[in-house]
This record gives C-alpha cells, sequence and structure tokens, in this order.
C-alpha cells in the first residue's frame, strides 16, 4: 500500500510530538513521562467452552495516568487486539478526558477474542474471569471500565456484578458505566458518542469554516460502521435534516443517492445481520466508502481507515472521528494540504466519557438523572470543548499565537484541529502534575 507506519504506538509519538513542537516550555522530563502509560497489566486465562474443550484468552488493562483523577476507559473485545493499540488507546483517553475537563485520566482494556464466534455464555464467562482477575486494578475510584467496540450494556453488568460479588456490601455501581438502566446506567449514555459527534458537528458548521455550509439540514453524510456509536450517529444526523447517502460494516458498505430509510436498514440488519444485500442500494466496499463524494465522512468503525494511500482520494468537506485513530498522520498533512477539515477523535467521539463521567456522578449519589438533564450538559460540553479549541485554533491563524520551529528559527506552520486539541489537553495535564507536584 505504502510506506507508512500503522503501528499505533508510533501513530499517538508521532501526533504528541507534532503538538509538543507547539510546547517549548514542557520540561523534556516530564514530555517523556506524559508518553508512557503508567503501568500495563496482562493476564491469560483459559475458558471453558460450551462444547467442553478450554481456550486460552489474553487481556490487557493499560492505566495511562491519573493526575486527574481515576482512569477510565472501554474494555474491547476484537480478534486483532494488540498491547499496542490499547497502550495508544489508554493515551488518547488520558487527553480525551482532560479535553473535555472531566476529573479522570486515561486507561483502556482489551481481549483477544472474536465474540462473533463466540456463545453469550461463554462471552459471560470470559467477562467475569476478566473482571476478577483484573479485581485489583480496576475500581470506583482507581480504574473505571466502559463499552468499547463489541461490549455492549450487557458485558457492563456482568463486569458489575463480578465486582460487586468480590467486593459486597459497598457501592459498586461506579466500578462501571455503561450499564443497563435498571443497573443504575444513565439515560443518553447509549447514545452519548453518536449524539456528542452531532452537537460537534452542529457547532463547528456555525463558524463558517465552509462558506456553502452553516446547518446539517441538507448535508449529504456518509458513515463508516453501523454498530453503537455509527447507528446512533446517522439516526442523530438524519434527525437533524441530513441525508444519510452511505453506511458499512465489516461486510461492506450500501449506498443510495437518495439517502438511505434507516428504520429499513436496521431492521434488515437486525434480520439479516449485515447491511449488504439492502434492496433499493448499491453495494460498494468500505474503502470506497471512504473517497465517496458527500459533504461529511463519519468513520466510526476501526483505526487507520484514512491513511497516505487513500488520503487525496476524499472528497469530503468535514471527517467527524467517531472512531477512534481512523485518520493516520501522513492522511492528516494531505487532508491539511487539501482544505479537508477534521474533528479529531479526541474532541468528535467524547461524548461518550463525558456521559459516562455523568453516570459516575449519578451512581455517587444514587440519582437518575432525566434525559433532557444529561443531554443538555453534554450538548454544553461538546460545544465548550469546540470553543476552546476553535478559538486556540484561530489565534495560531490570525498570528497571535506564534511559534517558532525550534530548528530553523521560522514561524511554525498552523496546527490542524487534532494538534490544537493535544496541546490543550497535553497543557493541561502536564500543569496539573506540576502543580500536585512531582511526588515525593
Ligand atoms: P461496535 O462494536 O458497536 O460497532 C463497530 C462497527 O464497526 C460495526 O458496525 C462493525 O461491523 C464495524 N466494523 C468492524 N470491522 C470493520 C471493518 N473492517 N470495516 C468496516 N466496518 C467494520 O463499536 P462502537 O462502540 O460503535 O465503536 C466504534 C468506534 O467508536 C470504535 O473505534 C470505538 O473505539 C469508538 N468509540 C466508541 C465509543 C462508545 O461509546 N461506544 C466511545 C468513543 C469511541
Amino acid at each position: 500500500m505504502n510506506k507508512e507506519t500503522l503501528d499505533p504506538i508510533a501513530i499517538s509519538e508521532q501526533q504528541f510530538d507534532k503538538a509538543n513542537s507547539y510546547m517549548h516550555h514542557l520540561q523534556r522530563g516530564l514530555v517523556d513521562s506524559l508518553k508512557q502509560p503508567r503501568h500495563i497489566n496482562i493476564v491469560n486465562f483459559p475458558i471453558e467452552l460450551d462444547d467442553g474443550t478450554v481456550k486460552t484468552f489474553r487481556c490487557y488493562r493499560v492505566l495511562h495516568n491519573r493526575v486527574f483523577g481515576p482512569g477510565k476507559g472501554g474494555v474491547r473485545y476484537h480478534p486483532d487486539v494488540t498491547e499496542e493499540e490499547v497502550v495508544s488507546l489508554a493515551k488518547l483517553m488520558t487527553w480525551k478526558c482532560a479535553l473535555v475537563n472531566i476529573p479522570f485520566g486515561g486507561a483502556k482494556g482489551a481481549v483477544i477474542c472474536n465474540p462473533k464466534e463466540l456463545s453469550t455464555n461463554e462471552l459471560r464467562r470470559i467477562t467475569r474471569r476478566f473482571t476478577s482477575d483484573f479485581f485489583n486494578v480496576i475500581g470506583p475510584h482507581t480504574d473505571i471500565l466502559a463499552p468499547d467496540m463489541y461490549t455492549n450494556e450487557q458485558t457492563m453488568a456482568w463486569i458489575y456484578d463480578t465486582y460487586n460479588v468480590l467486593n459486597p456490601g459497598k457501592n459498586n455501581r461506579p466500578v462501571v458505566t455503561g450499564k443497563p438502566i435498571e443497573l443504575g446506567g444513565s439515560y443518553g449514555r447509549n447514545e452519548a458518542t453518536g449524539q456528542g459527534c452531532l452537537y460537534l458537528t452542529e457547532r463547528f458548521f456555525s463558524t463558517g469554516l465552509i462558506p456553502e455550509i452553516n446547518e446539517i439540514a441538507g448535508t449529504r453524510v456518509a458513515i463508516q460502521g453501523f454498530g453503537n456509536v455509527g447507528s446512533v450517529a446517522a439516526e442523530a444526523f438524519c434527525r437533524q435534516g441530513a441525508k444519510i447517502i452511505a453506511l458499512s460494516d465489516s461486510s461492506g458498505c450500501i449506498y443510495s443517492e437518495t439517502g438511505l430509510n434507516l428504520d429499513a436498514v436496521t431492521a434488515f440488519k437486525q434480520e439479516h445481520g449485515c447491511l449488504v444485500g439492502m434492496p433499493g442500494t448499491l453495494t460498494l466496499t468500505n474503502e470506497e466508502l471512504i473517497e465517496l463524494d458527500c459533504d461529511v465522512l463519519i468513520p466510526a468503525a476501526i483505526s487507520n481507515q484514512i491513511h497516505a494511500g487513500n488520503a487525496n482520494n476524499v472528497k469530503a468537506r468535514l471527517i467527524v472521528e467517531a472512531a477512534n485513530n481512523p485518520t493516520t498522520p501522513a492522511a492528516d498533512a494531505i487532508l491539511q494540504e487539501k482544505g479537508i477539515y477534521v474533528m479529531p477523535d479526541i474532541m468528535a467521539n467524547a461524548g461518550g466519557v463525558t456521559v459516562s463521567y455523568y453516570e459516575w456522578v449519578q451512581n455517587q449519589a444514587n440519582e437518575q438523572w432525566d434525559i433532557e438533564v444529561v443531554n443538555n450538559k453534554l450538548k454544553k460540553k461538546m460545544h465548550h470543548c469546540f470553543d476552546t479549541v476553535f478559538k486556540r485554533w484561530q489565534a495560531f491563524v490570525v498570528g497571535e499565537e506564534k511559534i517558532l520551529d525550534k530548528e530553523s528559527g521560522e514561524q511554525m506552520a498552523c496546527p490542524d484541529f487534532r494538534t490544537v486539541a493535544l496541546v490543550t489537553a497535553i497543557e493541561r495535564v502536564a500543569n496539573a502534575t506540576l502543580v500536585r507536584g512531582i511526588w515525593p
């Protein structure tokens, strides 16, 4: 394909180093420490499968940073997940929580498994074993879990139940967010990531950065991934008057120039388990979806989907990163050159962790807020997050904030939104570290 690295650690280092080149004031030693995870826990355990055979599963829980509060991050079940990916996602969580100003650090977990080949009972046994083997690592005030790819509120219910059995007599609800409503889940958590993408996008369009588009109504949207985040984003954008012209899952992409009927798509997916084959639609590949002529492209599936090999062919005006790490650094540079704006993952999908935080707060007080309360708070948070990054970005554009290149001494190029968001978040974590005082 091309020579760029797709190694998740290398990519997160490149993004960090780019941001760091705009932060001359950060101490070298502090930078080195912020780049490293605080701890990486790996467990291999055996599970008896339904047919009586035994299989060993490898699991990870990585804590990157706890300067602002307990670690926070999802648990992913995927056959291709690697330690490097989990570490890079844990780091991203640290910056995301700092950017939206919630008192959590960054963490992430994963089980290497293929949920499509496992029964519900097998998934329950894996989840209980994962929770018990990491019992000393996780906790409501140390490291809080949440859903991610191929985990859902059922998975979170098993985590809560297992933790509660092992730690009886306490309010253990805040150990995990994304729980079912009846177990202390928050209204709006399931929808929060997709809904947050909408709030951010409407704020972006209101800036006039794309003169022909100042609202979501009438935009043509393509979404990669039709899981939790992708399906909610599709509905949210559709409700605001956007036309969803393409949707995909791991089976491929369906396309309709006149717009997809989401109720029909959902019913088809439920019946057939995949999108491809939906009557009245054209079948495309996931690669073709990325290059579609549209206004908004929302990657909501896996990482590295927009890379050096296809970034030049992207036609969207705006990319909203619902997924984590969907765009490589080489692609970022190409997109910036082409004038295509990217709302980076650290901002775009922060709605999920924001409402996770609201769930955690509700659980401490044994309260359950109305959906309107949750959504109003989320909207405010996403708008504020966008405004903060946009203001800083504008300061670079108009030259109010001038940073000279360390080597050449020349004025640095205007950073993209990802870099400005990272600068903002890393500065907050670095400042908090120094204010707390480096221990001992
Ligand atoms: P999910 O498991 O519910 O859905 C994943 C979707 O991606 C499915 O439609 C699946 O078919 C599709 N997919 C899988 N492999 C694919 C491939 N090779 N090509 C195209 N599509 C593929 O997961 P989710 O919770 O919707 O998460 C999606 C992304 O959003 C992930 O990157 C995740 O880290 C990120 N994210 C999720 C949340 C959340 O609240 N769930 C929060 C922040 C970020």
